[in-house]
């Protein structure tokens, strides 16, 4: 959605970022993996149903446009490449074989599927080529955070970013912070990637590709996944949707419902369709002021759907689900951090469970600033005082513009 990328869970204050060494890696560099993809000629037919109208609604107001027509084995279940198998003449459990390939294994090409002849193999390179965006850029920070810039089949430019950070537990986890769309139409003003206008919407075969290279890439598992990158997911929820569907598949990369974070700027009616998906997911919605105003000039969003209304849905969500909420809150300087806000954020969340995430916001060409560190912890003790839970949330690879749409900027 906006800003450095965060970790899908955090619990202490962030440290000041340093800046540091970058690696980074531009286009032919070995690391490059990906391939121009194709588009098949006979598609299978595109599954996602019409989107609410009220997204339908928003998406025209946004100028939004449905992604090309894209027939890519990525964004398959096991049941449709069955299908396929059984059109080939091949066994129906091919189907699952070449889904755990594809997901379970990344395998970015049929070659390396040895349990299936040759002569198959070939086939269905020719007949459903794997559509692999092409790494354009890949920069490395001193935090570990890994931000890669990836150009879609129609040149269309997307970021994403790998995290990785150390559980209670000992355990290192990876979380990819994934793109719904190419570029985004809502205008945060404080945002990069607004800057960019929006190109498209993203396949789910696309959005899932972002992972499945990621994994490629660096050879490593993923354990969570926020879509916290380019685009507003609830514009695009039919293919969010079974993105998330195939990255939680267990034959595939198995990621669990609770480790995947779906972060939006507040589309009442994608908050209540997201409570019929029967998903166990982290919903996070921006919030990033507590009054009208404020919220408008941050974000034009506000003026469609102003807090009640979004609020309101967040209710319903919780209610449908029984789920708390995480509420993303980008402190800015003079901004939306007064004495006053934690009392009208008290009034505003009342009844709605539900946690604060504070970013800092990320400096750039919007002229916003972050507040100092005693501001923040300020910030933070008053909105404990006030009953919140609120946390200060670690920011990730700002040596290496993390914040997204930062990296497509340079383009
Ligand atoms: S402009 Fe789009 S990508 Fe940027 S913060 Fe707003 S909704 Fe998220």
């Amino acid at each position: 959605m906006n800003k450095a990328p965060r970790e899908p869970r955090a619990d202490a204050v962030a440290p000041a970022m340093t800046t540091g060494q970058v690696a980074e890696s531009k286009e032919g560099d070995s690391v490059a993996a990906g391939v121009g993809a194709s588009q098949a000629a006979k598609g299978i037919q595109a599954l996602g149903a019409a989107a609410g109208a009220e997204r339908e609604a928003d998406a025209v107001a946004c100028g939004a446009a449905d992604a090309a027509p894209h027939a890519d084995p990525r964004e398959l279940y096991p049941e449709e490449l069955a299908g396929i198998m059984a059109d080939m003449a091949e066994p129906a459990y091919r189907g699952g074989q070449v889904f755990a390939w594809l997901h379970k294994e990344a395998a970015p090409s049929y070659d390396q599927m040895t349990n299936l002849s040759a002569a198959l193999r070939h086939r269905l390179e020719a007949t459903l080529p794997i559509a692999r965006p092409t790494l354009l850029r890949r920069r490395v920070s001193t935090d570990g955070t890994i931000k890669y810039l990836f150009a879609l089949a129609d040149g269309a430019r997307i970021e994403s970013v790998l995290m990785r950070h150390r559980e209670d537990t000992g355990h290192i986890r990876h979380t990819a912070c994934l793109s719904s769309q190419a570029g985004c139409a809502m205008g945060c003003a404080f945002c990069a990637t607004a800057s960019l206008g929006f190109k498209r919407n993203l396949s789910a075969g696309e959005i899932v590709a972002q992972v499945l290279e990621i994994a490629t890439i660096e050879q490593t598992a993923i354990h969570n996944a926020v879509y916290m990158g380019m685009g507003e997911p609830l514009l695009n929820g039919k293919a969010v949707e079974k993105s998330i569907r195939l990255l939680h598949h267990p034959q595939g990369q198995n990621i669990g419902a609770r480790r995947i974070t779906l972060s939006t700027c507040g589309l009442p009616e994608g908050i209540r369709d997201m409570a019929t998906w029967g998903l166990d997911l982290v919903l996070a919605v921006s919030l990033h002021a507590a009054d009208d105003d404020t919220r408008s000039r941050l974000m034009p969003v506000n003026r469609r759907h102003p807090l009640g209304e979004v609020l309101a849905a967040c209710r319903d969500y919780s209610e449908a689900t029984g789920k708390r909420i995480t509420f993303e809150y980008a402190m800015i300087k003079g901004v939306n951090i007064g004495a006053d806000t934690p009392r009208k954020l008290v009034d505003l969340l009342n009844g709605i469970p539900c946690n604060i995430n504070l970013i800092p916001v990320n400096p750039g060409a919007h002229g916003y600033k972050p507040p100092n560190q005693k501001e923040r912890a300020l910030f933070l003790r008053a909105l404990q005082a006030a009953g919140l839970d609120a946390v200060v949330r670690q920011e990730r690879g700002q040596d290496i513009q993390g914040a997204c749409g930062q990296l497509a900027g340079e383009e």
